[in-house]
C-alpha cells in the first residue's frame, strides 16, 4: 500500500505549537510583504475567508473578528518540516518528500492489516516529537491514498488515518470527491470536464479511456488509472529533472538604488545556485529582470530583462552571482523605483552530462566544485544557509515586508521561548 502524510493546516499548526494563544481561534498568514493569504486555520475558514485573497481586501473582515494575522515565517516552517519528515523517516524505509507538508509513504514492508496501527504511530509520532497534527490515506495508489487523506482530515471518526482498501470504499470516496479535488486535475481542465457534466472523481472514472484521451492526455489517462487502483505514479516518480528555475520577489518598497538591486540581486543568485547544487543541475545562462510599481500608474512604468550565456553551464555562486549583476547593470535605468525583480535559469543541464568549453580551465573548474561543496556543507548546519555568502549578498529579511512574523523558535538562539519558573525566569529549548 501507499500512503500519504499531510500536516494539517501547516503554516497554522506551526505557528501554534509555540504560542498556544493562537489554538482555537481565527488565524490567517501572509505571503511575502503580507500581501496575500497563504494559509487559514478552521476557523478563519469558516468566516468566508479563502487562500489567495489580498489581505488590504479583506481587512475589515479580519479586524472585525479579531482574525490574528501574521506574516509568513518560513524559516520555522521550514526547520519544522524537516522534522516531521525525519521523524516519517525514523519508521518508514522509503519516503517521498512530495511538498513543505506532505510526504509518499511505501507501506509494501508491512502486510495490509498492519498498516492502519503503523500508521497511527507515525501520526502519534510526529504529533509528540513536533506537535503538528497530521491526516494520513492509504490505499494502492498515490491518487486514491491522497483521496483517503482528505477523508482522514475531514471526519474525525477516522482518527487521523483513512483505508481506501476495497472495491465499496473505492467506489464512495469517489463518488464524494469533487473532480476539481482528484490530484492531478487542474482547474482548466476540471472546467472542461464540467462542460462535459463531469462533477465528481466518479463521474470522471466512469468515462472510457478514449473518453478521456480525446479530451486531455496520456497523464490524465494516469490519474484516471491511478482511480481505478491501478498504480501509474511511482514513487518518486515526478523527480523528472527540472527544466528550468527561477526566484522573483516582491520588495516591501520600492527599490532605487543600483546597489540595493545589487544586494537583492546577490541574494536571489545565491539562493538558485545553491538550489542547482542541491538538484545536481547546471545553468547554460542567468536571464535578471526588474518591474516598477504597477500599483502606481501615475509614475513612470519600466520592465527590463535580458539574458547573458554562460561560457560554459555552471553553477558557482560566484560565477552566477557576477553574471546576474553584469545583467542587472545592463537593464537598470536610474530615477525609476522598482518593486519586483528575479533571476530565471530557462536552460538547466545535468550537472555530470557539461560539454566543457574549448578555452575552460580545468583546474578552475576543480577548484570551483571544491570550493562550492566546503561553503554548502559550512552552511548545512545554519537554517538560512547563508552562514558563508558573498560580499554582496543581502539577506532576504532585509528584502521584504514581514511585520507580523512570529520568532525563530527554533533556528535562532535568541528566539528560544523562555518559560517562568518559580525560580525565576528560564530559557527552554
Ligand atoms: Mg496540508
Amino acid at each position: 500500500m501507499t500512503g500519504l502524510i499531510d500536516c494539517n493546516n501547516f503554516f497554522v499548526s506551526c505557528e501554534r505549537v509555540f504560542n498556544p494563544r493562537l489554538r482555537d481561534i481565527p488565524i490567517a498568514v501572509l505571503s511575502n510583504n503580507d500581501g496575500c493569504i497563504v494559509a487559514l486555520s478552521n476557523e478563519a475558514k469558516t468566516l468566508g475567508l479563502r487562500r489567495g485573497d489580498p489581505y488590504f481586501k479583506v481587512k475589515d473582515i479580519c479586524d472585525r473578528n479579531n482574525v490574528a494575522i501574521l506574516s509568513g515565517n518560513h524559516r520555522l516552517y521550514g526547520d519544522i518540516s524537516s522534522r516531521v519528515m525525519a521523524t516519517i523517516e525514523s519508521v518508514a524505509g522509503e519516503v517521498e518528500v512530495y511538498s513543505v507538508d506532505e510526504a509518499f509513504i511505501n507501506f509494501d514492508e508491512w502486510k495490509d492489516e498492519e498498516c492502519i496501527g503503523i500508521g497511527r504511530e507515525i501520526v502519534r509520532r510526529i504529533r509528540r516529537n513536533t506537535g503538528i497534527p497530521t491526516s494520513l490515506g492509504l490505499s494502492s495508489t498515490k491518487t486514491l491514498a491522497k483521496i483517503a487523506s482528505h477523508f482522514a482530515k475531514k471526519y474525525p471518526v477516522y482518527r487521523c488515518v483513512c483505508t481506501i482498501d476495497n472495491e465499496y470504499r473505492r467506489r464512495r470516496a469517489l463518488e464524494l470527491t469533487e473532480v476539481h479535488d482528484v490530484w492531478g486535475i487542474g482547474r482548466r481542465l476540471a472546467q472542461r470536464l464540467l462542460s462535459y457534466g463531469i462533477t465528481t472523481a466518479a463521474q470522471f472514472a466512469d468515462m472510457s479511456e478514449e473518453d478521456i484521451l480525446k479530451i486531455s492526455n496520456i497523464t490524465t489517462l494516469r490519474t484516471w488509472r491511478e482511480l481505478h487502483g491501478l498504480a501509474c505514479i511511482n514513487l518518486d516518480s515526478h523527480d523528472i529533472p527540472q527544466k528550468q528555475m527561477c526566484y522573483t520577489r516582491t520588495f516591501a518598497t520600492d527599490i532605487t538604488a543600483l546597489e540595493n538591486l545589487e544586494g537583492a540581486i546577490s541574494m536571489f543568485a545565491t539562493n538558485i545556485t545553491r538550489k542547482l547544487r542541491d538538484n545536481k543541475l547546471a545553468t547554460q545562462g542567468v536571464g535578471v529582470f526588474l518591474r516598477t510599481n504597477s500599483h502606481h500608474p501615475e509614475r513612470p512604468q519600466y520592465y527590463g530583462n535580458t539574458y547573458i550565456q554562460l561560457d560554459e553551464p555552471g553553477n558557482d555562486t560566484i560565477i552566477v552571482t557576477e553574471t546576474a549583476l553584469a545583467a542587472l547593470r545592463q537593464i537598470f535605468r536610474k530615477g525609476l523605483g522598482y518593486k519586483r525583480a528575479g533571476i530565471f535559469l530557462p536552460e538547466l543541464v545535468n550537472e555530470h552530462n557539461i560539454q566543457p568549453s574549448l578555452f575552460g580551465d580545468r583546474k578552475e573548474r576543480i577548484r570551483s566544485r571544491r570550493l562550492m561543496s566546503v561553503i554548502d556543507s559550512i552552511n548545512a548546519s545554519s537554517p538560512t544557509h547563508d552562514n558563508v555568502h558573498l560580499a554582496s549578498y543581502v539577506p532576504i529579511d532585509a528584502c521584504t515586508r514581514c511585520e507580523k512574523r512570529s520568532p525563530y523558535y527554533t533556528s535562532r538562539l535568541s528566539d528560544i521561548i523562555k518559560v517562568k519558573t518559580s525560580h525565576g525566569l528560564q530559557t527552554t529549548t
